[in-house]
Parts: C-alpha cells; structure tokens; sequence
C-alpha cells in the first residue's frame, strides 16, 4: 500500500492533486526496492520522484547534486513543505555544516544533499553506512558519462555505490536523453540492471521550422510580421548582436529588449521582469537567458544562429508554448554557423574524446536541419522517441525535393561495410572519392572494389548524402566506437533491396553559397 501513501504524500506535503507521467512508475518502482534511471525533460518534476519516496520509506535519503546552488535550492523549497531537508557543502561554515550532519545522523532530517567528492570518501561512506539510509538519489546524472553533456570526474566515483550499498535502491535522474548517455549511465551506475523510465519528450503544440540563412535580418523581419502582439525569444550567438538586433527591432517598432550575461544585473533583472510581466515583448538574448523562466505564453523562439546540439535546441525551444498553445520555432542555419561551432568545440578544451562526442552532437543537429522529412519526428529519434510524422513542421507542410538514393546508399554502405565498420565519415569519403592519402594507402583500403567509384559527387555532397542517411537512420554513429560509422539493421534492409532511401536533392546540388552540406 505503498502507492496510496505516496499519492497522500503528494497531496498532503507538496499539495498536487495527482502525478505526472512519469513519477508514479519511477516512485513505485524505488518503493519496490528496485534501481531506477528517470529520464524526463526539464521541469517535468524529477524531484519529487526521491521526494516523494524519501518520505514515504522515512529514515534517510541521500541525494547527490553537482552544484552548491541546486542544493540549497532544494533544500529551501523542500523546507517550505516542511520536510527537513539538509545540506553538507563547501558553500557553508563547518559549524552548518556539521549541524547539518547531526540532523542528518540522528534522525531528524529525512534528506541530506551532498557533493559526490563529499559522499565518497572512507569516512562519509563509513559514518552513512551507520545510519543505513533507505534511499540514495544521483541528480544530474549524465554528469558519469564523458560522453554526456556536462562530465564531471568526481560522478565517476559514483560507480561504487551499488556495490558499498547493495541493499539500497539508487534512483539516477537525468533530461539529457540521448540513448548512448543513458545506456552509459545505467552502465556505470547499475550494470545495466535498472528500470530505465523515459517520458515522453514531445511537444505537439511546436511548429519546427529551419531556413537557410541567407540575409538573417530580412528573414528574422519577414518571420516576426504580424507578430508585434506576440511574446517571443530571439537567439543570438553573441551579446553584441543581441544589442544590434534589439536596436534594429526597436526601429522597426517593435517591443524588443535585449539580455545577456554581460549586461549588469540590473537591466537584466528588469528586462526579464519586463518580458514576463508585460505582453508583446520580444527578448533578443543569447542563451544566458532562460534558465528557470516559465511563462506560459510565448508565442515564438527565433534562432538567428545555429545552436551547439540537439539538447541546447531542445531545452531552448522548449521554453515557447509552455501553455499548451501553437508556437513556432524557427532556426537560421548557415556555413558559418557550422563553422563557428566547429571551432568552439576544438578551443573549449576538455580533451579529444569530449571533442569527438561534440562533433558528433554538432551531427546530429545538423542532421535535423537537414531532415528530408518530418522534423520532429528526427529530432526525438535522437531522443530516443519514435512518433508519426507530425504534420506541423515545415518538412511535412512542404516536402524538400527528394531523389531515389537506393545505389548511392548501397554505395556508401557498401564501403563502410568493406571498411569493417570502423571509420567516420571523413574517412568513407575519402575512400569513395579515391583519395590517396596515408591512412587509405595503410590500411590498403585503395584496393576496395568501392574505391574512387563514387566520381558522381564531390566530397561535401557525400557527405551530405551520408549525414542524411544517418539521420534517415539506415547507419548510426558509434560513440563507443570512436565515432566510426554502423551499418543499422535498417541499412540491411536497404543492401538486401528490402527498404528504400530518398534523400533531399539539394544536397547534391552544387550550390557554393547556400550549399546544406559543407563541414
Ligand atoms: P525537473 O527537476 O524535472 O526539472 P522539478 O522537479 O524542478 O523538475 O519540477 C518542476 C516543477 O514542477 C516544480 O515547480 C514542481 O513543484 C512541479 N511539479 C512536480 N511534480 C508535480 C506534480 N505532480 N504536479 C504539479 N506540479 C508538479
Ligand atoms: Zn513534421
């Protein structure tokens, strides 16, 4: 009857009415003793999802948060409900800190939030072994995986958990959700033996658009006629064209006001008052706005610029229609773009196998942008999430011209297969365009019956071709694999003549300026 306790808990401690989708079955699931990874979008309620429980089980959760900020966060918000929640971190006295801990030890508080280098030492361990709490939870967990958006080394230690407390279930959560985090996550936490609970990260009411960009202030004007009643984000890569965006709308007439970390904390602070609290205004900011801002009618998110990965652009657009209502999101993308981003993954520093990974996730998102269909529905393959085509976005209201690709797909399937599936695309191309070069004249691949047959096309249009048939799914990225290119079973499919592959036309298209498919 744990469940009917769970639900009285909510609605006695939190005061909601009910659950959300999502933290009934993760809730049961801990209660039931068993190790759960939660992967839900953010503001879905991951919180609750150990909350709950930790009250329900009684005795001591430990929750393992990365940041000094979210935990203290939590532990005010969970005061106000009147749980006793309590932290031990380096953004306290030691006299708090160890006030905190006799709470903790003796029963009076139910949750203890802790750093991972705090929990894992000999000592910490020892001392809560002690107490034998009834719950651990690892907040932002894709923080263990290298390959995750935010890696940090003292998550790894976390590994051990399972096995210095075998007896206790460890609730992992995370909203980073693409399925190569996750699986790592559940490796390294749970060998792989966790109910993994994913919700669902559709939003039916966005409208998806992408568009060349060819003259962005023209086109950022032609988007926003129409709209001057309308709440809206525009997106900027830098603070300086925040500025000169604003500027421009507001000589246009519109109600625009720029944000972004360089301003003092003053204007940001009543530009962001404004934008919530007043109708029709338009915020030009670049991504340091956002953060926690939940008002439910925005009507718009405008990216003048290519975003890093498909989680930014996820977490970004999401912020429009929070209110259930249509709301259209439109992305400029360009050379450039691709290139800027290139750039900053190679100088952001983090070591060569975190560059792979952002390169990869750079992919993906151009991927999208070049979606010959639906583009929701290739934005939560990413994410792990199948749907129909939606109907919505600009790929299903205006199909791009495609073509038959069935020959060249073999083609380019053909040699990563020869290849043994071992390569990234550079290489694929190189071998199909019959480049020598010492990798090819090494590893002998110049001999393939494949090399140099694919004269059809230059190099960017292949790999063009190949981007699209990852993102149409008939060859995967292996991350494991150092970012080499896999044959699906889908791309069997396609070898055996048993499916088919169409891929945009524009792609190919020698298009020097507006081309889709430079790197
Ligand atoms: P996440 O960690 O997934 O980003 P939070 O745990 O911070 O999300 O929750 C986001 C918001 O949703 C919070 O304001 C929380 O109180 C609210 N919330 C969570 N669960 C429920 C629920 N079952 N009913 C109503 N509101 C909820
Ligand atoms: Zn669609």
């Amino acid at each position: 009857m744990s469940g009917q306790r769970a639900i009285e808990i909510l609605q006695s401690v939190f005061g909601f009415p009910g659950f959300r989708e999502g933290q009934d079955q993760a809730i049961e699931a801990v209660l039931d003793d068993r190790h759960v990874l939660a992967v839900m979008p953010t503001g879905a309620g991951k919180s609750l999802c150990f909350q709950v429980p930790a009250l329900v089980k009684g005795g001591l959760t430990v929750v393992i948060s990365p940041l000094v900020a979210l935990m203290q966060n939590q532990v005010a918000i969970l005061k106000l409900s009147g749980v006793k929640a309590v932290t031990i971190n380096s953004g306290q006295s030691r006299d708090e800190n160890v006030a905190a801990w006799r709470a903790a030890a003796s029963g009076e508080a139910n949750l203890l939030y802790l750093s991972p280098e705090r929990l894992m030492t000999e000592r910490m361990i020892a001392a809560l072994k002690k107490l034998s709490p009834g719950l651990i939870a690892i907040d932002e967990a894709h923080c263990i995986s290298q390959w995750g958006p935010a890696f940090r080394p003292e998550y790894e230690d976390l590994k051990h958990l399972k096995n210095l407390f075998p007896d206790i279930p460890i609730i992992a959560l995370t909203a980073t959700a693409d399925p190569l985090t996750r699986e790592h996550i559940a490796d390294k936490l749970f060998d792989r033996d966790a109910e993994i609970i994913v919700t669902g990260f559709d939003r039916p009411n966005l409208h998806l658009t992408v568009e060349m960009k060819v003259n962005w202030k023209k086109q950022l004007l032609n988007f926003l006629e129409g709209r001057d009643n309308e709440s809206g984000i525009i997106y900027c890569l830098s603070r300086k064209k925040t500025e000169e965006t604003a500027q421009m709308l507001q000589d246009q007439g519109y109600n625009a006001l720029a944000y972004h970390a360089g301003m003092d904390q003053e204007s940001r602070t009543v530009n962001q008052d404004r934008f919530i609290t007043e109708p029709g205004i338009i915020m030009v900011a670049t991504i340091a706005f956002g953060m926690g801002i939940d008002k439910p009618d925005i009507r718009f998110v405008f990216h003048t610029d290519l975003p890093g990965s498909p989680e930014a652009y996820y977490q970004e657009i999401g912020r429009a229609g929070r209110d259930r209502n249509e709301a259209v999101v439109h992305m400029l993308y360009g050379l450039d773009d691709i290139r800027m981003r290139r750039t900053f993954i190679e100088n952001e520093g983090g070591g060569e196998e975190r560059a792979r990974r952002e390169h990869q996730r750079l992919d993906a998102l151009l991927a999208y942008c070049e979606a010959p269909e639906c583009r929701r529905r290739t934005l939560l393959d990413y994410f792990g999430e199948q749907i129909e085509a939606c109907g919505k976005c600009d790929c299903c209201n205006n199909p791009a011209e495609t073509v038959e690709g069935d020959e060249v797909g073999r083609v380019i399937l053909g040699v990563v297969e020869a290849t043994g599936q071992r390569y990234g695309a550079g290489h694929i191309v190189d071998v199909i365009t019959g480049k020598s070069n010492e990798k090819i004249l090494q590893m002998g691949h110049d001999s393939l019956s494949a090399y140099g047959s694919g004269k059809a096309h230059k190099a960017p249009q292949w790999r063009g071709i190949i981007r699209q048939l990852v993102a149409a799914g008939f060859l995967a990225i292996d991350i494991r694999g150092y970012g080499a290119l896999v044959i699906t079973d889908k791309g069997r499919a396609l070898v055996k003549g048993d499916t088919a592959f169409r891929y945009r036309l524009d792609v190919v298209q020698d298009r020097a300026k507006t081309s889709r498919v430079a790197r």
